[in-house]
């Protein structure tokens, strides 16, 4: 079955593949449909906390064939990688936080500002956990953000962009809870608490259409998630490296390596034990450098308790899950992207738009008088 994917800028030939032979051996953005019944899953940040071109740090993009899309984290680095999968901010504008550390929440500005300067209509929606106090809440951390983006903010506004898209929504929800904290359009979410340094983490299951996504951020193996990740489709669960690895690479010393790569953490042979205890369609681990020289001792650490489906996740990989199959493979990530969404077409879809739209207001009298005459011409 074709169709075409239209763009401002060219017209897509585009698939809706319905059997696994059918897929390209990789993922093109923009060439296939997504079916009414399927889920694209994709790993937009598998690293760790410190950047690397390779690695964001954890985030994971949920497409559903209803049209819905959800982040699951936003760690630092990965809208770099969204943007390779030229889904529209339009849509992608709902983000689940499993906890406050700027490895799982550090691009949020990026996609909420990014995103209001590229034409995104609405506003940005979060939900994320209490803490112990409400200074370690995900709302003080949002209200937080937004002040210290007041003069972004401000300028852009006075620059001409309208206010709606700027705003940022804040839903906390108690972490403490085994509690559904979003359900809409068949979707639903399911928050639960997770075991990392302080009260707050959580990890999340979403149920579409008898289709199952759970996810952890960071936590130490926990009942919580063997509860809730029953029988999961997919099944995204932390594992650190190996401890050897953390005092190799890192250089920690021993007794902080098992701390942090054992306890406050997942250690692989712990993350299979998780898998083993679910039982998932596909077993998905992340959240370590994946590399030549540390993925073979992870994968047999994880294979020494699990022996089922395992992917050690790296960036841009991309599963396609229905009833009947998960297909799993690579996206090609071009990395020149503009924003798939023109401000005509924006302006088209809601009355009140940016550039071009009615609401078009730049306000140069918010300067000083004697920077407008500082100006080479006028
Ligand atoms: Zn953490
Ligand atoms: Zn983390």
């Amino acid at each position: 079955m074709e169709n075409k994917e239209i763009t401002h800028r060219k017209i897509t030939t585009a698939t809706r593949p319905t059997k696994p032979e059918e897929y390209r051996d990789h993922y093109y953005p923009k060439t296939e449909i997504l079916g009414d019944d399927e889920m694209r899953i994709t790993a937009l940040g598998t690293g760790m906390p410190n950047l690397r071109p390779s690695q964001a740090s954890a985030a994971w993009l949920v497409e559903l064939g209803n049209g819905d899309t959800f982040f699951f984290d936003i760690g630092t680095g990965c809208i770099a990688g969204f943007a390779s999968t030229m889904v529209s901010y339009n849509r992608a504008n709902k983000v689940f936080l499993s906890h406050l550390h700027s490895d799982h929440c550090g691009d949020l500005p990026a996609l909420w500002i990014g995103g209001w300067v590229a034409n995104r209509a609405t506003p940005v929606y979060v939900w994320g956990p209490s803490g112990s106090r409400p200074e370690l809440g995900t709302a003080y951390f949002v209200e937080h953000l937004r002040k210290a983006y007041t003069w972004d903010i401000e300028s852009r506004h006075a620059g001409g962009l309208l206010q709606p898209p700027s705003e940022i929504i804040v839903e906390e929800f108690d972490y403490s809870k085994t509690q559904v904290v979003y359900e809409e359009n068949g979707v639903t979410v399911t928050a639960f608490p997770a075991i990392h340094i302080l009260d707050g983490p959580v990890s999340f299951r979403l149920d579409w259409n008898g289709l199952s996504f759970v996810y952890s951020g960071d936590t130490h193996a926990n009942r919580w998630y063997v509860e809730n990740g029953q029988n999961a489709d997919v099944a995204v669960h932390e594992s650190f490296i190996t401890v050897p690895q953390l005092m190799e690479k890192q250089g920690f010393p021993e007794a902080q390596a098992v701390k942090i790569g054992t306890e406050v953490h997942t250690s692989p042979e712990a993350c299979g034990e998780v898998f083993a205890a679910i039982n998932p369609r596909l077993a998905v681990a992340y959240h370590f450098f994946n590399d030549w020289d540390t993925a073979p001792d992870i994968r047999d650490a994880l294979k020494s308790t699990y022996d089922g489906p395992l992917v050690l996740a790296t960036d841009n990989m991309v599963f396609n899950v229905t009833k009947e199959y998960i297909k799993t493979r690579m996206m090609v990530a071009a990395e020149d992207i503009w924003p798939p969404e023109s401000a005509q077409e924006a302006a088209e879809r809601d009355e009140v738009m940016h550039f071009g739209g009615r609401g078009w207001n730049y306000d140069p009298d918010k300067m000083s008088e004697w920077l407008v005459e500082g100006q080479l011409h006028d």
